[in-house]
């Protein structure tokens, strides 16, 4: 493969990469550590102490370890970014970038593995047998349907929350656009009708974040590299697109796209043309979400209707649908009560907390980081921005509290307090 180029920019981020002690991260001591005393505490014979209480009581590893604020970062490198299937070893800038956002976020501290495992199995059971060390999973970047099958398998072995980004962080940030883009447009979730472009990772778990919501399945239509996916189709079918084959004579994108409410673009750039945005019902709303990019360009899309509602993967356009948005402040919440799992009600309680903050006023130090003069909810503004730090204690607690209410938290906390403790 060859390396592409991508001008100053290309040229800043290898420089940012290398300059100093290579890489992004480094690992710091939290405790003094100056004196011979310190030494016997840190180490032996003091340590054995900690070890034999967490032997008699294991939860006991919270106190005494970084586990509770440990969180793994895993990946086999087989859908790295758009990058496609590089490996593990040249994926290990993006895992260690995603723990550095993780840490500024939401101070949460990520051990990155890359992991040299192709075979699903294989993978499984090298990221099972490390769950003494973690608080929680974040996969990453393993392709389609594999991703699947290593989350599914992980969520039901392990007691720790297991969270493959690429699909819930997706589904649950597209979800809180899609809610206050129907609010925008004044149209009701159980009657749109919602097409899909691509039908990997992302795609799936939007669809089946949107359906919980309450989009009908009888309004969804799903497309791949092959046009629709419809009830009896052979052709490169796997069960997980099977879950939304439809009864529908529509064959190709063309055809799905007449006449829908809402395009949600998890494919390729260009997938989506200004003659098909032109049939598709008034107030379009449409996400196109190709990194880097999108199914439809931004401009074309405005310049061909005035009346689109519009989303990218993009942070220089309005509406950026970017994961950091929710990864961060999920595992906050879920480590801090410490959740088993991160559960579909916990998943929607993120949703509402990031659509509702998009209804607040949005702040000067917002507005300054943005070089904006003015923010308020409307077609321009459909979710907050990644760098409003309300976020966190917006997001935070309803995960917490989520939690709590479906019985997969270990430990209670008085929420008002948790979330003071947060703001400060
Ligand atoms: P993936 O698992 O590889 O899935 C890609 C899907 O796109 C496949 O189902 C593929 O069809 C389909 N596809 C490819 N070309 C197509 C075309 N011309 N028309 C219709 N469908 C087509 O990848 P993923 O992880 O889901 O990501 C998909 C895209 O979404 C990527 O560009 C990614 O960067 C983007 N994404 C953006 C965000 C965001 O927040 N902005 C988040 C996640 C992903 P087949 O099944 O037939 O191969
Ligand atoms: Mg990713």
């Amino acid at each position: 493969m060859g390396v592409t180029k991508m001008g100053s920019l290309g040229e800043d981020a290898l420089e940012y990469h290398r300059s100093g002690r290579p890489g992004k991260l480094e690992v710091n001591g939290t405790k003094p550590f100056i004196t011979q005393r310190d030494l016997s505490l840190a180490y032996t014979p003091g340590v054995a102490e900690p070890c034999r209480h967490i032997h008699q009581d294991s939860e006991q590893v919270y106190d005494y370890t970084t586990k509770g604020n440990l969180v793994a970062v895993a990946t086999n490198g087989t859908a790295v970014l758009g990058l496609g299937n590089i490996g593990p070893l040249a994926g290990k800038p993006v895992m260690e970038g995603k723990a550095i956002l993780f840490k500024r976020f939401a101070d949460i501290d990520v051990f990155d593995l890359e992991i040299d495992a192709y075979d699903p199995d294989q993978f499984i059971a090298t990221v099972k047998s490390l769950e003494p060390t973690f608080g929680g999973i974040n996969l990453e970047d393993i392709k389609a349907p594999d991703s699947f099958y290593i989350e599914e398998t992980l969520k039901k072995t392990m007691k720790i929350p297991v969270f493959h980004d690429d699909q819930h962080g997706t589904a649950i940030i597209t979800s809180a656009a899609l809610l206050n883009a129907l609010k925008v447009a004044k149209k009701s979730i159980e009657t749109v009708k919602v097409v899909y472009c691509g039908a990997g990772a992302a795609a799936i778990a939007c669809a089946k974040l949107h359906l919980t919501l309450g989009v009908r399945p009888e309004h969804l239509i799903m497309c791949d590299r092959k046009g629709v996916i419809y009830e009896g189709r052979k052709e490169d079918m796997n069960p997980y697109k099977a879950l939304f084959a439809s009864t529908t004579k529509a064959r190709t994108l063309e055809e799905a796209v007449k006449d829908a409410d809402v395009f949600i673009g998890l494919s390729v750039k260009g997938a989506l043309s200004v003659s098909m945005l032109q049939s598709m019902a008034e107030n379009p709303i449409v996400f196109a979400l190709a990194n880097p990019d999108p199914e439809i360009e931004y401009d074309e899309a405005k310049n061909a209707r005035f009346d689109v509602i519009m989303a990218t993967g993009r942070s220089d356009y309005p509406n950026q649908v970017n994961n950091v948005l929710g990864f961060p402040f999920i595992f906050r919440g879920a480590l801090d009560v410490r959740a088993t799992d991160i559960n579909e009600t916990m998943k929607i309680a993120a949703v509402k907390a990031l659509a509702k903050l998009a209804h607040e006023e949005v702040s000067y130090t917002v507005l300054r980081a943005y070089g904006l003069k003015e923010l308020s909810f409307g077609r321009d503004y459909l979710i907050p921005k990644p760098f409003d730090h309300r976020v966190l204690f917006w997001v935070a607690p309803a995960v917490a509290q989520a939690a709590i209410d479906t019985q997969v938290a270990k430990k209670s906390l008085n929420l008002d307090n948790y979330k003071e403790s947060l703001e400060q």
